[in-house]
Formats: C-alpha cells, structure tokens, sequence
C-alpha cells in the first residue's frame, strides 16, 4: 500500500483527463492520472475517428488516446493504473492535501486538487448480437459513425431527446432513418418531436422493443434488427445498414455520492459555464457533467478548463497565505 501525493489528483483517463493533465503538467503541478477500468475512455471503444479537430485522414480512437496519454507523461504526468474505490472530500478548505480517494488495491491517492474525469457510458439494449456487431454496424453515437452509413438505412432506437436528435442527425448522410421506440409516444421534447415528424426521411416504428441484431460480425456485419411489438406480442423484422442505440447516457457519479451535487441523470452539477463544483478545489469536465455535446473534443476543452481553473485556485490560495504570513 502507497500514499501517492500530488498538488493535482485527476481520477479518468479519457479526452477530458488526458486534457487536464497536459495543462496541469505544464504548469507545474506534477498531476498524477489514476486510469480506471477503461483507460482512455470511451474513445478506446470506438474505431474510425474523423472529427476530431488536426488529423485530415481518418483516425483511430485507441490511437488517439494513446497519443493523449503519451503527450501528457511526455509533458511530465503520473500515469497510474488503479480503479478508485472511495473518495473523501471532506477535507476541502484545509491546505496541503486536501482530498483523497482510495484504489482497489489499497493505494490511498491524495490532491490538493482533484480533477473529477470519470465520464459517462452509453447504456446499451444488452440484446444478443450487439456486442458481436459494435463497431459493425452497432452504435452508440450518430456523431462519431452517422458518416460511415452515407446514402444507406439506419435505424434509432430510443424516444428521448438524443434518439430523435440522433435521428434528425443521420438524416445529413441517410436518406431512409428509422425510429423504433418501445411505447407509443416519446419523452423528447416537444420541439424536436415536431422536427422528427416534419423529415420525409424518417419514419417511426411504435412499441417496439429489439429482440436482436441481425448479421455476421466476420461478414458484412448488421443486416437488420428483430423486433417485439410491445402490445400484441407479434415478431417482425426490419432490415438495416447501421443500429444507433440512443436510450441514454449513465455517468459514473457513484463515488461521489453525497459529497457533489448531482443532477435527476446522476450528472455532477458545475457553476454554469465554469468546471467548478460546489466544493472550492475541486473540478468536474468531459461527459460526467456534460449530457449534451459529449464530444472527445468538448470534454478535451472542458479539461483544460478544469486545469486552468485548479492552478489558479492553487495560486489564489498562496497568495492569501501568504499575505496572511505578512500580516502576521
Ligand atoms: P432519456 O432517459 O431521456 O431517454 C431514454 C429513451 O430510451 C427513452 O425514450 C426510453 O424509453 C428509451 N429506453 C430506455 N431503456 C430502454 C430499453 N432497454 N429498451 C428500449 N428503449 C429504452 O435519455 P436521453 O439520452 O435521450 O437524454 C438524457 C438526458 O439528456 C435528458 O435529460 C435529455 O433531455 C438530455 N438531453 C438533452 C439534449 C438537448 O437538450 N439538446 C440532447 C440529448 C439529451 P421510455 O420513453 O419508454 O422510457
């Protein structure tokens, strides 16, 4: 078991941590990333990257990470790989070593600030064939893969704001975008229902629940999806090119619990427009407080927003320190 200390705790390693800790390093505060289950994120599941602002030919998402992270211990970052278990942030105010967070293993990890990156994950349908097929059809994101289906059919599932946006989005690239949803109205708001409604390439399959993908991970990959309707209990079958699962997002706040303010999605609540938490010292970016624009790119923003923000508390702390010393 070992105390590992740093002026600049960052728990996620995705575009949002990788983010912080590049700036935190630069600055100076020696930060020390602890990995997670998934280092790298979310961006080490997916495949092809293309929008990601600098690289003109297609990119891969595990590459990318790996850049990230190779970047940031170039610019002198602890990476460590650990899962962390607890978190106490009682000890915000004190000077020195403030908050601490413990790791499986019994690591204990203190900061003086703590950069909060754990991210989010989408929820997936757990229905045979989608694990085989991500990335073979399967999707959790029309952003990132609505390119790859140009001029082919995709469906939706899902009947909140992200299935319908993600829907209104695929219509740039799909002309024939299907929305399959379990019930017979959606929870979306209102605005977007009219938009959904209004597009001739949409079409929307009611009380529907999928049963299945369809297709050959080695061969060709999604063919189609099977369905229940939800009321009459009948089978049918749809075929497709591309399957966007858009039933919601799941930010990993738990360890956090009781200590941050979370919104009804389980998202940590920051000062509008700001990384800051309610607690002075601590920092939130990337998905785990961001359920709108969840892009590699935003969270990598909002990461240097969280690092610029810890350093200047940082020295706004000593300055009154040492003011204080002065006066004294
Ligand atoms: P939501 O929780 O709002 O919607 C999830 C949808 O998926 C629901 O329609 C739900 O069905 C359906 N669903 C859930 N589980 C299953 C399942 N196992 N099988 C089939 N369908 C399922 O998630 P969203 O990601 O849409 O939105 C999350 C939050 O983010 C919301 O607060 C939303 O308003 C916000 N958001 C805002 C945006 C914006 O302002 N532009 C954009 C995107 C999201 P049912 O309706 O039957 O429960």
């Amino acid at each position: 078991m070992t105390t590992h200390t740093t002026r600049m705790l960052i728990i996620g390693s995705g575009p949002a941590g990788l983010s912080a800790a590049i700036y935190g390093a630069r600055a100076g505060l020696e930060p020390i990333v602890v990995q997670g289950l998934q280092p790298g994120g979310q961006l080490t599941i997916t495949t092809d990257v293309e929008n990601y602002p600098g690289f003109r030919e297609v990119i891969q998402g595990p590459w990318l990470m790996q850049e990230m992270q190779a970047q940031a211990e170039h610019v002198g970052t602890r990476m460590l790989w650990d899962t962390i278990t607890s978190v106490d942030l009682s000890g915000a105010g004190k000077q020195g070593m403030a908050f601490r967070a413990v790791g499986d293993g019994g690591d204990v990890y203190e900061g003086e600030t703590l950069v909060i990156a754990t991210g989010a994950q989408a929820k997936w349908l757990g229905v045979p064939g989608e694990e085989q097929l991500g990335g073979k059809g399967v999707s959790a994101c029309a952003t990132c893969d609505g390119f790859f289906y140009r001029g082919k059919k995709v469906v939706v599932i899902g009947g909140g704001n992200t299935a319908v946006e993600e829907a209104l989005y695929l219509t740039n690239h799909s002309p024939d975008v299907t929305l399959i949803h379990r019930r017979d109205s959606l929870r979306s708001e209102k605005i977007l229902q009219d938009r959904l409604f209004a597009n001739p390439k949409i079409s929307v399959v009611w009380n529907k629940k999928v049963d299945r993908f369809l297709g050959d991970p080695l061969a060709g990959g999604l063919t189609g999806v099977a369905l229940t309707d939800t009321v009459t209990g009948a089978a049918s079958e749809i075929e497709t090119d591309g399957a966007f699962v858009a039933i919601g997002h799941a930010p990993a706040t738990e360890l956090f619990k009781g200590q941050l303010a979370m919104d009804d999605g389980g998202y940590l609540l920051v000062e509008p427009g700001t990384p800051k938490t309610a607690i002075p010292g601590v920092f939130a970016c990337g998905d785990v407080m961001d359920h709108i624009y969840r892009q590699a790119v935003t969270a990598a923003g909002t990461g240097c927003m969280a690092a610029l923000d810890a350093e200047r508390f940082l020295a706004e702390r000593e300055f009154a320190a040492a003011k204080e010393k002065v006066a004294g």
